[in-house]
């Protein structure tokens, strides 16, 4: 029995796994994530969100007409953590039957993060984002996808609110919705993203598919992880914290949304790619990368 720390409702195993999965329906149906003819791409990575995220999709999305789930997989290159997700995606993709692609650092640009990261580890995560970002663009639009799933969950949508809030980043925090489509590459969108991470948990195990895998060594230097923990002790005190955190963020939305229509999307000057300023993210990056 699944007791709904928000809401007080007990829920029975059935009633748990049925409740998500119409909760994550709703989410793509009222936001229109997902439509008919889609090609959607799963971003794989072989972790919980992404492995709930696939289960989920291949249950509901038969309901859709025509819509095709494929999954991408991106190899970063991070020892003693990447190796054992991996196995897990691979295993996941055949035991539902979906077409695989994996990529990784080295193919995509020479080296893998761990040789990237060495004497900048505190930047690890940004770094890791703009790499992963391109790698999957790339991957996706070589598959044909129409859309990019990704499975970012409630605790990580929160803690994005926040941190846009703590780092003054308004742009950035109305822009990061559960569907980014502003003319830039593929659009992604994000059907977990009012699933805590905790009913995430709960799913994998009533379907015998938690496994206890090991964190990336390098989320020990992000603020995301000083931000998550304080998130999840709220949270235990008083349930609803995070929810709320998403429903000001919709407000300000509201009320700024418009502004940021107006921001103009520019081609990168080297690559090509979509970008705001003259050079892309990604091709800034390149520079710096030791090899
Ligand atoms: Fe990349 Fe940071 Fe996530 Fe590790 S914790 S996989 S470095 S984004
Ligand atoms: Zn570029």
């Amino acid at each position: 029995m699944y007791r709904d720390p928000e809401n007080g409702r007990h829920l029975c195993r059935e009633h748990f796994l049925a409740d998500i999965e119409i909760r994550v329906a709703e989410t793509i149906r009222s936001r229109n994530l997902i439509v008919k003819g889609d090609h959607v791409a799963i971003a794989l990575s072989g972790g919980k969100d992404s492995t709930a995220l696939l289960m989920i999709l291949t249950k509901i999305l038969p309901s859709l007409d025509s819509v095709r789930l494929s999954a991408i997989t991106i190899d970063e290159g991070i020892s003693g953590y990447r190796e054992d997700t991996i196995r897990s995606a691979d295993r996941l993709v055949v035991r539902y039957g979906i077409p695989h692609i994996t990529v990784s650092f080295p193919e995509l640009f020479g080296g893998t993060l761990d040789a990237f990261l060495k004497g900048r580890e505190p930047e690890a995560c940004s770094v890791c984002g703009i790499l992963r970002r391109k790698a999957l663009n790339g991957a996706a639009e070589q598959a044909g996808a129409t859309k990019l799933a990704t499975g970012h969950n409630l605790d990580d949508e929160s803690q994005s609110v926040f941190m846009n809030v703590l780092r003054g980043d308004l742009p950035r925090l109305v822009r990061d919705s559960g569907s980014d489509s502003q003319g830039r590459f593929i659009p992604r969108v994000k059907p977990l993203m009012f699933v805590s991470e905790k009913e995430i948990a709960v799913y994998l195990m009533l379907h015998g598919m938690w496994a206890d895998l090991p964190e990336c060594p390098y989320a020990v230097h992000a603020l995301r992880g000083e931000v998550r923990r304080m998130l999840a002790t709220l949270e235990s005190k008083h349930p609803g914290t995070m929810l709320n955190l998403m429903k000001s963020k919709a407000k300000i939305e509201a009320q700024c949304g418009g502004l940021l229509m107006k921001e103009t999307v520019n081609r990168c000057r080297e690559c090509g790619d979509p970008c705001s300023g003259e050079i892309c993210q990604f091709c800034k990056l390149k520079k710096s990368l030791k090899r």
